[in-house]
């Protein structure tokens, strides 16, 4: 009886050797290690019946089991060393990585034309030593409007349509409530600006958006008179838009400058234009680009600066600069956020 069992051991262990053999991949080969060694399993069968065999006989039969169990356990290891370190050179193979192939172009960011043109008139202004402070967009009304001699009942408010977020403050419509901060804290001399965003209750069309972003700026100093005022802004108006560019000052009104000025520059669509009316200027030759003017007393008198001082303040719409430097004639386009019409600046 126990010649036999050793036998069947033996042609267990030969029939194991070939199934393993034969497993072609890491799959089969445990399908294999169930077959053989698992709870069902014909080895584990085979010691199952252990107990028919006589009990002197049984020690060498139990041992010769135990060999062939660590036998088919060690080519069971061998074989799927062999099959796993095969089946990485395949992959290494299929997915080598071709060198020469071109690489794939990661999108790169810009900066948006508003951004560009802030930073243009930013970086005008420092280079005539003007410095850059900052204020806050929700402004109380007495900043925003009183300061700047407009008080409630003055009909100048009817040009700022305003957002109020309650009865004493608002968005704010402009970013001159900044000069009044920064002159409030400090004295002359002072060179300023501040560039931000506006609000108004403007409905949206091609030439109004209720946000807006302005640069405000201004001079403060011992005599410092409306040819200063001329030269800075001319200054900055031929770097915008071309040194050859001519500058002309027409009177115009706002209530914290006296005398106030709207800076134009001669139109420089016009030579193009074929048709005769140019679409830029509407055949007017001229294009505003600013609103400025020297410091009204009152303003001055607000932050208690003696009597000597003078200065001038002017205020830069970003996208009406923007708009006239690429030709662009609807200022929605700014804030549509199609990257067909973003993509060409
Ligand atoms: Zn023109």
């Amino acid at each position: 009886m126990s010649e036999a069992v050793l036998d069947k051991l033996d042609s267990l262990l030969d029939e194991a050797k070939s199934k393993i053999t034969k497993a072609q991949d890491e799959k089969e080969l445990e399908e294999v290690r169930h077959q053989i060694l698992g709870k069902k399993g014909e080895l584990t069968a085979l010691l199952r019946n252990l107990g028919s065999i006589p009990q002197d006989k049984r020690p060498a039969v139990g041992k010769k089991a135990n060999e062939i169990k660590l036998q088919i356990e060690q080519v069971l290891d061998d074989r799927l060393q062999k099959l796993s370190q095969s089946s990485l050179e395949i992959r290494l193979q299929n997915e080598r990585i071709d060198y020469s192939l071109p690489g794939e172009s990661l999108p790169s960011g810009r900066l948006h034309p508003i951004s560009e043109v802030l930073r243009e008139v930013k970086d005008i202004f420092r280079g005539m030593g003007f410095e850059v402070a900052r204020g806050p967009e929700i402004e109380t009304d007495y900043y925003n409007f009183e300061a700047l001699n407009i008080p409630p009942d003055h009909p100048a408010r009817e040009m700022w349509d305003s957002l109020y977020l309650d009865e004493k403050t608002l968005l704010r419509t402009h970013t001159s409530p900044v000069q009044i901060r920064v002159m409030e804290k400090r004295k002359p001399p002072l060179r300023v600006i501040s560039a931000g965003k506006c609000y108004r209750r403007d409905a949206v069309d091609a030439t109004h958006c209720f946000q807006f972003h302005q640069v405000e700026g201004f001079m403060v100093d011992e005599e410092v008179s409306f040819a200063d005022l001329k030269g800075v802004l001319s200054t900055f108006a031929r770097l915008v838009f071309g040194q050859d560019r001519q500058v002309k000052f027409v009177p115009s009104y706002f209530p914290f400058t006296e005398p106030s000025v709207e800076v134009y520059i001669d139109c420089f669509n016009c030579a193009q234009s074929s048709t005769g009316k140019c679409s830029l200027c509407g055949g007017e030759k001229w294009i505003e680009v600013l609103g400025a003017g020297m410091i009204h007393p009152f303003v001055l008198r607000v932050v208690d600066y003696p009597a000597h001082y003078s200065g001038f303040a002017f205020g830069v719409g970003i996208e009406r600069i923007a708009l006239l430097k690429y030709g662009i004639n609807d200022i929605r386009l700014f804030y549509e956020n199609d990257e067909r019409f973003l993509r060409q600046f």
